[in-house]
């Protein structure tokens, strides 16, 4: 067996030694001396990999991809880059690159593979908090979720798609239709691990190494890596009513989802679940015509042809035995006296896996057709509610309408404020209610820029007309554009970088301290 690891470490050191143009000598010697060296992979597939993500718009390419057996690896390397190396090495934590302009790539630095460490799930229960799980920062929603119903329990809190590591969703925010009741995946965190920017393995919470603890929540990765998170759970529904409603008129749309998601909606015991809401087009009809029957698609088609915009609430309500026989009368009641379109309102009754994993379905329908490995560039505003009809106005039916190129789906639904944390590094708009708006782009490869144009025309009308939008998932190149992105926090934020990564060598790919 010993044998055997030399040769294999022979291999690697010659392969190491022959392919490596991008180290430098002395770099290289000092990677090759350290104890993860096993663990260093520089083979022109490992180096693809690591250098594109989703958004197929941006390539970096790393020196190296460590691929760790177990977290004190990425210890080793980043206390390594911290400590020891003459040439500075930037090292970034990647999820599954599901992110689209470059945020988890290292230019000529180390990428860390998350998903090599592997999945271990921990539910557990104590008096103060009830059920909760721990998980490593490189597992992945759906796995978390098929482990916590194992218990009867699952998170309260989802993305859309949940092939997304728990790591780089809480780097950002983790946001979906339950964010309206249950605040973004980052409110609901108790407790982590992290390795920060100086190699230190530290746990923390609200209680211990708070700092930490409220930093690296929606702090896009600067400040540590998350190999642990300790998140709330509640028990699990069984069944879904999974209803969407039609409506032509923008300002009936809002103040019905902001009726849906107010305050005295979301604390009744039988209040919906779930509030998100479309933009729908016969251009992008594609992304939204499947829900609906084959037999009621020609009437939604005639309407959207008729009126060019629609507007979609897409609301679900859990339900289990328990609630299975009053589960259609709070239904009815929520619904009673919404204003959309009459005879436009369409039920489905779905499992509740299959409802919380809803976009694997169309992932794999995008595969088979070659769509899913596309350029995506998405762009993500939170808008605030007091300017979302001059949005509407501005940017769907003007900008949108006359560009005439939107694929993919448009999201757009409202959230609370006071489901969010402050102290935390996510940066949300001032507003008791601001709305997502997510232009879910897929182009193609020859294509990207005309989409970019247009999401850059989007921000413009902005800025001109005052819309303080917020970026989600951003994206800026500049100093200025960061410190207007995080306004008041942005001095908390670079001192915390000063103290938890001093030596700026986390996440370069989010471009906010490692300018080219
Ligand atoms: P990556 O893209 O690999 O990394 C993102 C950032 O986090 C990088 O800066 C990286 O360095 C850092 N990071 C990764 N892991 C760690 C870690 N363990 N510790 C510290 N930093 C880390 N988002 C939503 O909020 N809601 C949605 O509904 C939603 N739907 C999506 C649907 C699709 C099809 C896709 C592709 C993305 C969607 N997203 C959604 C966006 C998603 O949240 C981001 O892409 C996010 O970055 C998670 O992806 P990832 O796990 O692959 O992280």
């Amino acid at each position: 067996m010993a044998s055997h690891c030399m040769t294999i470490t022979l291999i690697l050191m010659s392969t190491l030694v022959c392919q490596s143009k991008l180290l430098t000598d002395s770099l290289y010697h000092e990677l090759l001396s350290l104890p993860i060296a096993g663990d260093l992979h520089i083979d022109p597939e490992s180096i693809s990999e690591a250098s594109v993500d989703y958004g197929l718009i941006v390539r970096e390419i790393p020196a190296a991809v460590l691929r760790p057996s177990y977290p004190k690896d990425i210890a080793t390397l980043v206390a390594f880059a911290y400590n020891e190396s003459a040439i500075p090495l930037t090292i970034s934590a990647r999820g599954c690159g599901h992110s689209v302009r470059g945020q988890a790539m290292a230019h000529d630095g180390v990428v860390v593979d998350m998903t090599s460490l592997g999945n271990k799930t921990t539910v557990s229960w104590s008096q103060s908090l009830g059920h909760y799980v721990d998980v490593g920062g490189q597992q992945l929603w759906i796995d978390v979720l098929e482990e916590t119903l194992k218990h009867g329990v699952a998170p309260v809190s989802w993305t859309d798609y949940l092939y997304l590591t728990v790591g780089g969703t809480l780097s950002n925010a983790g946001i979906s239709g339950e964010t309206f009741r249950y605040g973004p995946q980052i409110s609901n965190v108790y407790e982590m691990d992290v390795i920060t920017g100086t190699g230190h393995f530290l746990t923390c919470s609200p209680h211990k190494n708070p700092k930490l603890f409220y930093s690296v929540l929606g702090g896009l990765g600067q400040f540590g890596i998350i190999t642990r998170a300790r998140i709330a759970l509640a028990p699990a529904s069984k069944r879904v009513k999974w209803v969407r409603m039609i409506y032509s008129d923008f300002s009936a749309f809002m103040m019905d989802q902001e009726r849906l998601i107010s305050r005295h909606e979301r604390e009744q015991d039988e209040s919906l679940d779930y509030v998100e809401g479309q933009l729908l087009m016969r251009r992008n009809s594609d992304s939204w015509i499947s829900f609906f029957s084959l037999s009621d698609q020609p009437r939604l088609l005639s309407l959207v042809t008729e009126h060019e915009l629609l507007y979609c609430i897409e609301v679900a309500k859990y339900y289990d035995e328990r609630t299975q026989s009053t589960v259609d009368k709070d239904l009815e009641m929520i619904l009673k006296d919404l204003s959309h379109v009459p005879e436009f309102m369409f039920e489905k009754d779905v499992g509740y896996v299959d409802f919380l994993n809803r976009v694997r379905a169309e992932e794999l329908v995008l595969r088979e057709q070659g769509l899913w490995n596309v350029p995506h560039p998405w762009l993500n505003l939170f808008v605030p509610k007091s300017r979302i009809t001059d949005f509407n106005t501005g940017v769907f039916q003007n900008i949108v309408l006359r560009k005439n190129i939107t694929t993919g789906p448009v999201l757009i639904y409202p959230m609370n404020n006071d489901k969010w944390d402050d102290r935390m590094s996510a940066v949300i708009p001032d507003e008791d209610v601001f709305y997502t708006v997510g232009f879910l782009h897929s182009s193609g490869f020859g294509d990207w820029q005309e989409f970019d144009l247009q999401n850059k025309e989007v921000l413009l009308f902005c800025k001109a007309n005052g819309i303080k939008v917020k970026q989600y998932l951003p994206h800026y190149s500049t100093e200025r554009e960061w410190m207007q992105h995080f306004g008041p926090k942005w001095r908390i934020f670079q001192e915390n970088k000063s103290q938890f990564d001093p030596k700026i060598l986390l996440s370069p790919g989010q471009n906010i301290f490692n300018h080219n």
